[in-house]
């Protein structure tokens, strides 16, 4: 057999509910190997930089009361926190034109990652051993039939092949069917249950406007809206604490893969009309499309709306002799979509694993690989991708 990296465990994807999943089975001795197919981490969890150096998050934005995962984990990592700005009106826009409501039935108390999301995946990322996430190396076949072993999965990634005893899938599942060859295919069931569940937020373009100052607010305003009309559908405040920067953001809802992003001069009108008159132009756009950083999404998964699938009963059984655990947000009946979600359900996957290794009395840990072909996180900074800037 060819001379191959053997590891206790090969996890797919470098989301949070990766890292939660190779955190929990490093901290327990486990060797593992990490493979991201971009060259950041964080998946879904993506903090740009504002012209002026301030950390934008252009995914993820709050966690809510009661989300104990998230709020253990920052607490752990010491992430700075603040509450989101709720006073003020809300305006709500529909065909007569936009409406100033009493008071902002918007926006719910959420808490903001003042130094943005991605600094809970870089957390995580960070206690890892260095070598263990291998940046732009996709996972492109999962053979769970080699040499006729029960035990012995090999995954292939760009840059070769890795044994493993069990393998995490920590992205979306449509995106997991999509993108890796299963040798044999997975059950038939399990195939089509994965290829028709969401892929959460694949159909938005989160759309981030900076200013000089939070105007809305001299104005008594929210800085929060319901649009029916567009191009984004619904906006928050998004200023960082104090205020500073002042920002808006809001979602645009793409229907199709083809489906333009909405181009700057919309979206100015839009925020103007919603919070002016006078409203001053944003002094930066920044647009992330969602469809395109979740892996150019087809019209099929971007259309797909049957969030009932989202934490299935079969998500939770290992599969396959139980050598493949699924992890990502869309798996887990814990605020699915959250990131508390996609903590919860890389904890699954991990406790799973621990049990099914303790139960085989597997031979005493093993020691972590060395670093692969890869890039390591090692001590240097993880990238994040540049936000595109209209
Ligand atoms: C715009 C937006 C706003 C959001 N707002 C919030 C919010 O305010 N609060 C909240 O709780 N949640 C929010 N979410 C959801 C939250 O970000 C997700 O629930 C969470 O980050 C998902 O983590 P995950 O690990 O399950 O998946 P992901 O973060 O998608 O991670 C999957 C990883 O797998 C990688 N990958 C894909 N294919 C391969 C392959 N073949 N080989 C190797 N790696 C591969 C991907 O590149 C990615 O890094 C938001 C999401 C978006 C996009």
């Amino acid at each position: 057999m060819a001379d191959r990296d053997d590891v206790d465990v090969v996890v797919v994807g470098a989301g949070v509910s990766g890292l939660a999943a190779a955190d929990r089975l490093v901290r327990a001795g486990r060797s593992v190997v990490v493979h991201e197919a971009v060259d950041r981490i964080g998946g879904r969890l993506l903090t740009g930089r504002s012209a002026t150096g301030h950390p934008i998050d252009l995914g993820a934005t709050w966690f809510w009361p009661g989300e104990e995962r998230v709020a253990a984990l920052v607490r752990e990592l010491g992430l700075p926190v603040h509450p989101q700005h709720l006073a003020g009106d809300a305006v709500y826009h529909e065909r007569g034109g936009p409406v100033r409501l009493d008071g902002n039935p918007i926006d719910v108390p959420s808490v903001r990652f003042s130094t943005g999301a991605a600094a809970l995946a870089e957390g995580l990322a960070g206690r890892l051993p260095a070598g263990t996430i291998r940046l732009a190396d996709p996972v492109l076949a999962v053979d769970t039939a080699v040499a006729g072993s029960a035990e012995t999965t090999v995954v292939t990634s760009a840059s070769g092949d890795v044994e493993a005893g069990h393998v995490v899938l920590a992205l979306p599942p449509a995106v997991a069917v999509d993108r890796i060859e299963f040798r044999p295919g997975l059950p038939e069931r399990l195939a089509g249950l994965a290829a028709t569940t969401p892929v959460w937020m694949g159909s938005v373009a989160k759309v981030v406007a900076l200013y000089d100052r939070p105007f809305w607010r001299d104005r008594g305003l929210a800085g929060s809206a319901i649009s029916h009309l567009g191009p984004l559908g619904e906006i928050h405040d998004m200023s960082g604490p104090a205020g500073e920067p002042a920002a808006l953001f809001g979602f645009a809802r793409l229907r199709a893969a083809t489906d333009p992003v909405p181009d700057r001069s919309a979206i100015e009108a839009q925020l103007g009309l919603l919070f002016g008159p006078g409203a001053p132009p944003p002094s930066e756009v920044l647009v992330v499309d969602w469809r395109q950083e979740l892996g150019s999404l087809t019209t099929g998964q971007v259309a797909s709306t049957a969030y009932r699938l989202f934490g299935h009963a079969r998500y939770h059984e290992p599969a396959i002799d139980g050598r493949l655990h699924w992890a990502s947000t869309e798996t887990v009946t814990v605020s699915p979509g959250h990131i508390e979600g996609a903590l919860a359900g890389g904890e699954r996957a991990a406790a799973a694993i621990l049990d099914r290794l303790a139960a085989r009395g597997r031979a005493a840990p093993r020691p972590a690989p060395p670093a692969g072909a890869g890039t390591d996180t090692g001590d240097r900074p993880i990238p994040v991708a540049p936000p595109r800037r209209t």
